[in-house]
């Protein structure tokens, strides 16, 4: 055990980094965030289904729970494309909004501990910890780097070269509909439910977030939208991704830059192919964005002093709804180990092999739910998923279910009928 105070640095300073520098901060670490962005986060991202693993984390970050966390549905429903009821589940569940979990993380950590316009670059290891190179040109020797910096992490580039995105042959248009623009027989039927329609191929599903000002009372909340639609690789994705100048953005595209003529397609197949209420929805949305969907799996989260957390160790399809928890819980595993390791490369060694398993896991049932939106189906498991996931009873039961899940590391998870 060392007797001094332990140094950290958290490279990234979205939901993962701050989970883990809250947590490692009320263990006694001197710890510092270092998040790229000069500007700040605020204002990014959209809705965020929560689990218990979650909760849990955010009250080991000294994180008041009460009823302005979230909004609370209590059932599931899926429409046809008709906008008929074809059915309904009862399913009692907290949905929050990504600014709504940023700010309370923020706040519960000191100013002192996070740099904005700061980037980690890469590491150097040494016998006693790890010199870290900052983007400002400074170098520090330091005990302990998390790389919290996301899918497209530069740490992992550096330490797993071999680990990168696979693009998953679909995406997800996002957007966020204000409660108060939405007819009312659309909001009676659907706002205080986590919805579904399910039309050839595609999944659009819907819950009611926080409005723009973390507000959860009735009438200033929003609806949050997310639908995944087939994309093949080579030409449609890289379509989406082109904007009016003939630029394309391979790691994604900014709203703003989305050809108007990419969203006028969109809008137009939702009137063609979704529940009448779920089309009124995507029309209402102001400024909609979308997503490529990717897997992204590891083999080994530590590097000498250096881990991966979050998106930048594991990416699972946001159909198990578990990105935020499943950082959450990284950021608990690792603390956990090194409270109790008596030495900081013990702890790692036990945090990966630990979030190894259970990253592991999420990702391959994620691969399963999200089967059906696939634009190529390669593999006969791959077809049966696809099969499965048609039916409304399988998709309102597993789809962000915290009952698909159990908090006990060692059994990742009770539904399993596939084998890859
Ligand atoms: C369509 C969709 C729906 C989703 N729905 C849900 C959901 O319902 N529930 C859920 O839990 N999750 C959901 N997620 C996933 C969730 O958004 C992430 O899993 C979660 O935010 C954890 O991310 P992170 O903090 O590890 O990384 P990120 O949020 O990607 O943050 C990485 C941070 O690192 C910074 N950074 C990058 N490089 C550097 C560097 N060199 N130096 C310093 N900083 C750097 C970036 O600026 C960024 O702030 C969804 C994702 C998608 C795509």
């Amino acid at each position: 055990m060392i007797d001094r105070v332990r140094t950290a640095r958290v490279i990234g300073g979205s939901l993962g980094g701050l989970l883990v520098a809250n947590l490692l901060w009320r263990a006694g670490w001197d710890v510092k965030v270092y998040e790229r962005s000069a500007q700040g986060l605020t204002g990014r991202g959209a809705g965020i289904v929560t689990h218990p693993e979650l909760f849990e984390a955010l009250r080991q970050c000294g994180i008041k729970l009460d009823d302005t966390l979230g909004v609370r549905v209590k059932s599931r429903i899926t429409l046809a494309p008709d906008g008929t009821t074809i059915g309904e589940l009862p399913m009692e569940q907290v949905l929050t909004a990504w600014g709504q979990l940023f700010e309370r993380l923020r706040r519960a950590l000191p100013d002192a501990c996070y740099v904005n316009g700061l980037g980690g670059l890469s590491t150097t290891e040494c016998d006693d910890g790890v010199f870290l190179h900052r983007s400002d040109g400074q170098t520090e020797k330091i005990d302990l780097v998390v790389a919290a910096d996301g899918i497209r992490s530069g740490l992992r580039a550096q330490l797993a070269p071999a680990v990168l995105p696979q693009y998953a042959g679909y995406i997800a248009w996002r957007g966020l509909v204000d409660e108060q623009s939405i007819t009312p027989a659309t909001r009676d039927l659907l706002f205080e439910k986590f919805a579904f329609c399910l039309p050839p191929s595609e999944q659009i599903l819907g819950y009611p977030v926080a409005g723009p000002n973390n507000q959860v009372d009735p009438g200033n909340r929003r609806f949050n939208l997310v639908w995944y639609r087939p994309a093949d690789e080579d030409l449609a994705l890289k379509d989406l991704l082109t904007d009016h100048s003939g630029q394309l953005h391979t790691g994604g595209i900014a709203p703003q830059r989305i050809r108007p003529e990419v969203i006028a397609n969109m809008r137009q197949a939702a009137h063609d192919l979704l529940a009448p209420q779920f089309a009124e929805l995507i029309n209402r949305v102001e400024q909609p964005f979308f997503q490529p969907i990717y897997d992204l799996n590891s083999e080994q989260l530590h590097f000498g002093h250096t881990v991966l957390l979050g998106d930048a160790a594991f990416v699972a399809r946001p159909h198990c709804g578990m990105g935020v928890t499943k950082a959450a819980g990284d950021a608990v595993s690792l603390v956990t180990h090194l409270n109790t390791a008596s030495t900081i490369k013990d702890a790692l060694a036990g945090y990966s092999a630990e979030r190894v398993q259970f990253g592991q896991a999420v990702v391959s049932f994620a691969r399963q739910l999200g089967a059906y939106m696939q634009a190529q189906l390669r593999t006969p498991a791959e077809r049966a998923m696809a099969e499965r996931y048609r039916s409304p009873e399988a998709v309102m039961r597993e789809t962000a279910s915290s009952q698909v899940f159990s908090i006990d590391k060692t059994q990742p998870i009770k539904h399993t009928t596939y084998q890859e």
